[in-house]
């Protein structure tokens, strides 16, 4: 076969096997923990309920201390493109358990709801405590389509509003809270690099207690029933159901667990077939594809640039774009593979060969919102890396003026990934206009979404190009503080304060606001802190 992306799913579970990177600072982190934990509980620190469900906020609390950790592992990864889509499916289905009334406004209120990539090829989606749940590269780069997209999450996410975590947890009974995060922790360090498994194994009990980890075959087809109900309420097609169903049936045929951790969480049980064969209407039993959507094929490539990007695999997508047979695929799989390419190209920074791509990519790509948005996102990306424009090319790109400046039919309001870029240029461009744009752009994201790491990430760099030394180390606390990491955001507001009494504050009004909001920041966290110490 000439395009290696487009093999059957056979080959290409082997070439995700290939996977070198080890996430050393996962197991060893969840390692400790568990040596913590296991010291702990000679002091009896209170058990879980006997027999009732763990509380929503010990459970929350729990998930908090999981995410922090996922947060510093290195294969975290916030690309604000593929965010942008999977909140795009996510966000409709939040809003379909709200209306079905699955997702209760007390859980809605007091869980994350959030979802935190991981650059991870293999094939995995998972919930976790607290409304947490992760989601590898390699399952993006393997779903056809956003249908399919939603009927796993539409899955997990029924996990957790059915509260299927905290029954689990209140099951065993013996463990403490924060042997429970170890096993999790392990758990997830194991799905990634099978090496790494059996040295959990050797270093403590946590993967032996696994089993208690897993749901049961009962909670999985609630979460089908329930996912399916979700998925179909919020609009999409129930044949992303059965697409999924069939990859994961192909790829447990090929016994390829190995590549698809998500199966060894998920077995298929025939049950569960039957279960999901009786939901689709009579005389229809196995609906056509979907067919594959340009934008899906673009992103979805992008994701497997991203979780593979040593420089072979980067070479590969050039010369599949430079393959003869490339022309014989559909649009929407060429245009899959030129994208790679361009993206590839540009994250070996070669300007000239990315731009080459795009322009053949461009040809492909049909008008409608969603695709020019994708080109512009991908053709702002290569002038980043490029970096040989003057700001005046940066204007023209409509990036100065702000974004909604741009001409462009269907596209109005502007979107994470554009505020991102639009930072990130401006702190390249170093236009004082344009890093006044960007600030002030961000500044509004914030006030929505507090939470945005990313989006504190640059608004520090911003204020550090304006010289605002004070509110770059405050905006870099939000990002610890985003990312649950209270000790480090602590250290930056102290550093803020050392830096106001050494300079001493101008007399300027902007000084005293910040000054204060400094200090009230630190006496929050370091009442949080002290609220850690003394909880379970
Ligand atoms: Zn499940």
């Amino acid at each position: 076969m000439l395009i290696a992306q487009f093999k059957p799913l056979a080959r290409v579970g082997r070439a995700f096997k290939e996977r070198a990177a080890p996430l050393f600072a996962a197991i060893c982190l969840s390692l400790s923990i568990s040596i913590d934990a296991q010291a702990q509980v000679a002091n009896a620190l209170p058990l879980l309920g006997d027999g009732s469900d763990m509380s929503i906020s010990a459970e929350r609390r729990l998930g908090d201390r999981i995410v922090r950790e996922l947060y510093r592992d290195p294969d975290f990864i916030d690309d604000p493109v593929l965010s942008d889509y999977v909140q795009g499916v996510w966000q409709p289905l939040l809003g379909a358990a709200r209306a079905r009334g699955d997702l209760t406004p007390e859980l809605d209120e007091r869980f994350a709801w959030r979802i935190i990539l991981g650059r991870d090829r293999s094939v995995n989606a998972f919930a976790l405590p607290g409304g947490y749940f992760g989601l590898h590269l390699g399952l993006l780069a393997v779903v056809s389509s956003r249908d399919e997209l939603a009927s796993v999450l539409g899955h997990e996410l029924s996990h957790v509003t059915q509260r299927h975590i905290s029954r689990l947890i209140s099951k065993s009974k013996q463990q403490t809270p924060w042997m429970i995060g170890a096993m999790i922790l392990g758990a997830l360090a194991a799905s990634k690099n099978p090496e790494a498994g059996n040295a959990m194994m050797v270093g403590g009990q946590a993967l032996s207690a696994q089993s208690q980890l897993n749901f049961s075959r009962d909670m999985e087809r609630e979460a089908d029933r329930i996912g399916f109900g979700v998925m179909t309420q919020a609009g999409f097609e129930a044949q992303g159901f059965v697409g999924m169903f069939d990859k994961l049936q192909q790829a447990s045929r090929l016994n390829d667990n190995g590549t698809y951790p998500y199966l060894r969480s998920h077995p298929l049980t025939t049950e569960r077939i039957a279960d999901m064969q009786s939901r689709l209407p009579l005389g229809a039993p196995h609906p056509a594809p979907i067919p594959f959507d340009m934008t899906h094929a673009m992103l979805s490539a992008r994701a497997r640039v991203l979780s593979n990007p040593g420089p072979d695999a980067l070479r590969g997508w050039l010369k599949q774009a430079d393959d003869v047979g490339l022309s014989r695929l559909t649009p929407a799989q060429q245009a899959g593979v030129l994208y790679g390419a361009t993206l590839a190209a540009s994250q070996m920074r070669d300007a000239a060969e990315a731009r080459k791509w795009f322009a053949r990519l461009q040809n492909l790509v049909p008008d409608g919102p969603e695709a020019v948005r994708q080109m512009r996102w991908l053709g702002l990306e290569i002038e980043l890396t490029a970096g040989d424009r003057p700001a005046a090319q940066f204007l023209a790109l409509g990036v100065g003026a702000g974004l909604d400046a741009v001409n462009m039919p269907g596209v109005t309001a502007l979107r994470r990934p554009d505020l991102m870029l639009q930072a990130q240029l401006a702190t390249q461009g170093k236009q004082p206009q344009a890093i006044d744009q960007a600030v002030q752009n961000l500044q509004g994201w914030l006030v929505s979404q507090p939470q945005d790491a990313l989006a504190w990430q640059w608004l520090a760099s911003l204020y550090a190009a304006r010289n605002q030394g004070l509110r770059a180390l405050r905006a870099e606390a939000e990002v610890r503080i985003a990312q649950l990491d209270f000790p480090g955001s602590l250290d930056r507001l102290r550093a803020a304060q050392d830096r106001l009494r050494t300079t001493g504050a101008s007399s300027s009004s902007a000084d005293h606001i910040d000054a204060s909001i400094i200090d009230t920041r630190r006496r929050q966290i370091e009442a949080l802190l002290k609220e850690q110490v003394t909880e379970p």
